[in-house]
């Protein structure tokens, strides 16, 4: 459930045609239809590098069907280093948006199969050999929970680092600078604007996708 964001230069917002949605809103984002002005954009989501090698948003919630229509599931595409967690940055010296996706084996989908799993085992146990035992068992299986994402992103990453070099990753576009901040970082600070160049540019909670 990514977090929508509002970017918006308090100069020249007025100048600031339309309302736009990047990356991999799935058009459940209510917003208000052209009072408002900015760019509507997440903080990241989930996508899956095509066949094409082109980047294709899992867009939420209807993320399996997107995956099918590629022939992956998130396990599939996690191990085969196609999975990718895109985040939205801006360029903290000129203000543009830009992307920086990264592989990852962690999918919300395991995780919500582990705890399942975890939940089912750990009553299991507490029933059939007291609660000391489960509780050892818990801490074990919680364990390799947080570990397993951790090593398999680091595997897929050795192992399908040619599929990352056409990914966007850096700096910025623009400028080329490395200084960039998170839109999730909850920026409280004003950036720079692309357009009139001066530091009055927020950026605001506008929704959840
Ligand atoms: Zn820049
Ligand atoms: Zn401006």
């Amino acid at each position: 459930m990514p977090t929508i964001y509002r970017v918006i230069c308090e100069r020249c917002a007025t100048e600031e045609p339309t309302l736009g949605i990047e990356g991999g809103c799935a058009g459940r984002v209510i917003h208000d239809g052209g009072g408002e002005k900015g760019i509507l954009t997440q903080g990241w989501y989930w996508a899956v590098v095509s066949t094409e090698a082109s980047l294709v948003p899992l867009r939420h919630p209807i993320e399996s069907s997107i995956l099918a229509e590629q022939r992956m599931t998130f396990f599939t595409a996690g191990i085969r280093g196609r999975l990718v967690y895109v985040q939205q940055f801006a360029c903290d010296d000129c203000g543009t948006l830009y992307e920086v996706a990264k592989q990852r084996f962690f999918s919300p989908a395991t995780t919500c199969l582990s705890t399942l799993g975890l939940g089912a085992c750990l009553f299991w146990l507490s029933q059939s050999h007291g609660r000391s035992t489960a509780a050892i068992v818990s801490a074990t299986l919680m364990a390799a929970v947080a570990v397993l994402p951790i090593v398999g992103t680091w595997i897929v990453r050795v192992v399908y680092r040619p599929l990352a070099a056409g990914l966007p990753s850096g700096s910025c576009p623009e400028c080329g600078s490395a200084r960039r901040v998170a839109l999730d970082s909850n920026i409280k600070k004003r950036l720079p604007c692309p357009r009139c160049g001066t530091r009055s540019v927020t950026v605001e909670m506008a929704g959840i996708s």
